[in-house]
């Protein structure tokens, strides 16, 4: 037997017992004559005393040769320390060791392993099992099995059934680039990994499913960040014979009962906000909704006035940083600096500051008197003492530097705070969006998504112009700043997803060959069905309050989309290349 209890069991009532542990050493602190060291395992540390005096003199050798992460055996009498160690539940007792085993020793590790480590990212993901054993990432993972249970647990109370659907399929556009298999079987041919299971979902609902669910991988090539990874997990979901209504109660329901069986918080209601007002509001499609600051445009009050600036801008428009009047100039030049950034890439910044007194100082006075000043106020709601940021340009890009803006000043003012989650539904996204470039529609969605029913008339007939007006039945859930999931209620007929396809610039043909299943089995009787899909690793993330997805993935690819410890993509022996029949030259070339 190799342990009677694990490292984080014992308590002071079993002081006196004698008890066998097996884990690794964390550290030892060596006193000559005493030495305590710290066995872990995943429950957590156990302090074990050895002595010169009471110890046997071979078993006090043997333990002072012990190194850092050791895997050991140890038996012995459970007793009470002299000084205890209130932070953490077995700092009461220790164990006085009369057996000490070396089950495996251990190479001295290339970073600490305790909760703050001195390992770089790299390092890190190379030796990830020892990252892992870290208790902070230990306990990431941890929730992340806690959260896919709760998940499962509700959706199959509310009657879904999980059904996997295949990895090895055709290109499902979800607006990334596809990961691709080459055939060996038909040379020349390639599947696509999923970007999500979305055509197989809907085939299900014409299966007569009724409700699936799917906590499933999905592959997207697309450039990383923080975060993103090429391969996720999604919560997948779709339903039949609903509407938008009944889908974002399920799963508002779905939110609020893993914020309350895993993190104890009884969230309210989540307010919902339609997609152009997000925009108008916050600049943001996903807005943050811990703290206000809600744009207000200035057009009629700015414009017009002599400011060049802002007389040829499209959109005038600022926000107001409560009691931050007191910004001096250096911080007012800080702020400026980072808003013209290129990564943010405003043409200025101007301030108003509304003084305590009820004056006003801003670097726009030349133009605008106290008075006018005032108005501005009055318009944005600012007290004196409060601060008046504002940016003017072209409408879209100034409504997202701005968005940044107030997110960075929600940041410096300390307003976003942990423990606090604001969900919401941004609902009516767009159904097209019009790439100037490409000068083509893409779906802001994806294709299957359904016009909102009041616009299906407008799509069927309606001009250029109209296409860019129509509003789709999709919706996003937000919390904290963060999409966390997004769908949409589906179109469900032939002639509606030819026209879709239409407008997305494929020609009838493509459209068939891509999609001639999904549209043919609409002609055997499809029902109404919507679905969505929740990132699965961004939930895990922000209900820890983290913004990174990489630690609650065990093993997650850096941002080259390598995987360092089993270093990942790698070539392939050249018969893998001739079995699949690839045009081996070039590739050949390439590796050169
Ligand atoms: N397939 C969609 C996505 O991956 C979700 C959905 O529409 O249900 O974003």
């Amino acid at each position: 037997m190799y342990r009677t209890h694990h490292c984080g069991e014992l308590r002071i009532e079993q002081v006196g017992q004698t008890v066998t542990l097996s884990g690794w050493v964390q550290k030892s602190r060596d006193k000559g004559f005493m030495m305590w060291t710290d066995l872990r395992d995943r429950y957590g540390i156990t302090q074990l005393i050895f002595s010169e005096e009471k110890s046997d003199a071979a078993l006090f050798e043997l333990a002072r040769s012990l190194g850092r992460e050791f895997v050991i055996q140890v038996s012995g009498k459970v007793i009470e320390r002299t000084s205890k160690n209130p932070n953490i539940p077995t700092g009461d007792i220790e164990i006085e060791v009369s057996e000490l085993k070396v089950l495996n020793p251990a190479k001295l590790p290339p970073f600490t392993i305790e909760e703050d480590t001195d390992g770089g990212d790299d390092l890190r993901m190379k030796y990830r099992y020892l990252d892992l054993r870290r208790g902070s990432v230990q306990n990431n993972i941890i929730f992340r099995s806690q959260l896919s249970l709760e998940v499962r647990k509700y959706l199959s109370g509310e009657g879904f059934i999980e059904v996997e659907t295949p990895n090895l399929i055709k290109s499902t556009p979800e607006g990334a680039r596809d990961f691709i298999v080459p055939s060996r079987m038909n040379p020349g041919q390639f599947y696509a990994l999923p970007q999500s299971p979305q055509t197989f979902k809907q085939i299900l609902m014409i299966s007569g499913l009724d409700k699936y669910f799917q906590i499933v991988k999905c592959f997207r090539d697309e450039d990383l960040r923080a975060d993103r990874q090429p391969e996720f997990t999604q919560i997948d979901c779709e339903m039949s014979f609903v509407t938008q209504e009944d889908i974002l109660n399920t799963f508002e329901g779905l939110t609020k009962h893993v914020f309350k069986t895993l993190k104890g918080i009884g969230l309210p209601d989540f307010p919902r906000m339609y997609y152009d007002d997000a925009l108008r509001l916050y600049g943001s499609d996903k807005p943050d909704l811990r703290f206000g600051m809600q744009f207000t445009e200035l057009n009629d009050l700015a414009k017009d006035k002599g400011f060049i600036v802002f007389d040829s801008a499209e959109l005038v428009v600022g926000i107001v940083a409560e009691g931050q009047a007191e910004y001096t100039r250096k911080q007012i030049d800080q702020l400026t600096d980072w808003v013209k950034r290129p990564q943010i890439g405003a043409r200025g910044l101007v301030y108003v500051k509304y003084n305590q007194d009820g004056s006003f100082k801003s670097s726009v006075g030349k133009f605008f008197d106290d008075e006018a000043l005032k108005a501005w106020a009055e318009k944005m709601g600012a007290k004196p003492g409060d601060l008046m940021l504002i940016l003017a340009g072209e409408t879209d890009k100034t409504r997202k530097q701005l968005n940044e803006l107030r997110l960075e000043m929600g940041r410096r003012m300390g307003l976003m705070k942990e423990g606090d989650f604001k969900p919401l539904w941004v609902l009516d996204f767009p159904l097209l969006e019009w790439d100037e470039e490409a000068e083509r529609f893409h779906a802001m969605h994806h294709p299957f998504t359904s016009p909102k029913k009041e616009d299906i008339p407008r799509m069927l007939n309606g001009d250029f112009q109209t296409m860019k007006s129509l509003r789709a039945d999709a919706y996003d859930l937000v919390i904290n700043g963060a999409e966390i999931g997004g769908g949409s209620i589906r179109i469900h007929d032939r002639e509606l997803q030819a026209k879709n396809f239409t407008l997305l610039g494929f020609t009838d043909e493509e459209a068939e060959n891509q999609f001639g299943f999904l549209m043919g089995a609409f002609e055997y009787g499809a029902p109404p069905h919507g679905g969505i899909a929740f990132g699965f690793d961004r939930l895990c993330a922000v209900m820890n309050g983290q913004s990174s997805i990489r630690d609650f993935i065990a093993f997650p690819k850096n941002n080259q989309g390598r995987d360092m410890m089993i270093d990942a993509p790698a070539a392939v022996d050249k018969e893998q290349l001739d079995e699949l029949k690839l045009d081996l030259q070039h590739i050949e070339e390439e590796i050169e």
